[in-house]
């Protein structure tokens, strides 16, 4: 057999809890790729939140979703996802059913503007709350360049600390490729 890749073990992690109707968030849509995804799993019926700081990922993530006419049960948000628990609606809190995080720089765009430590870490302690049971987080972490260095390790201190009672930490990737390729962190709430 073939083990999944990282973006394919993603997804099925995302299919595994997403229906027509549920509650998503996108916490980095960069060029939208995975905002479109969780667009199509949840439908008209479903809503996605979607976050970027930097305008350009926003827009592109905007045009491919008018593209494949999903933009319907999107709201996307120009705001660093350390304020998701402000922006997210009170109906939806508890609600969530799935959030994934894609970290690091935006592909074809400024590396020096990459996902922060703190910023990533307030996110994911706000979307634990969000999140209702059942549902998960899912963290694909690069560690190959200087930031993300930090970044994966307090990810990993973070998500390691938490309590076994009522979260399922799991880490997926491939230790004996190369150049730092990227894992994933999924965060089940139970
Ligand atoms: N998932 C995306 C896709 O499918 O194309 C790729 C995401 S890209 C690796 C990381 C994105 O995170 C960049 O577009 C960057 O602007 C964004 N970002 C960085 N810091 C952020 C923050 N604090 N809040 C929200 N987005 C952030």
């Amino acid at each position: 057999m073939t083990l999944q890749r990282i973006l394919p073990f993603s997804r099925t992690l995302l299919d595994s809890v997403l229906t027509k109707g549920s509650v998503a968030i996108d916490g980095t849509c960069g060029n939208g790729h995975d905002t479109l995804y969780l667009a199509e799993c949840v439908g008209e019926t479903g809503k996605v939140y979607g976050f970027d700081i930097q305008e350009e990922a926003l827009n592109a993530t905007k045009s491919r979703l008018e593209k494949t006419g999903q933009l319907l049960q999107v709201n996307l948000i120009h705001s660093s996802h350390a304020h998701v628990a402000s922006i997210i609606d009170e109906k939806d809190k508890g609600k969530v059913s799935a959030a994934i995080f894609n970290l690091g720089y935006l592909p074809g765009g400024d590396k020096s503007i990459v996902t922060t430590p703190n910023d990533t870490l307030n996110a994911v302690t706000a979307i634990l709350e969000l999140l209702r049971p059942g549902g998960i987080l899912i963290i694909v972490v690069y560690s190959g360049h200087p930031e993300g260095k930090k970044e994966s390790e307090a990810v990993t201190a973070f998500t390691s600390g938490l309590e076994q009672r009522d979260f399922q930490v799991l880490k997926y990737g491939f230790i004996n490729q190369k150049n730092n390729p990227p894992y994933i962190l999924a965060i089940s709430k139970t």
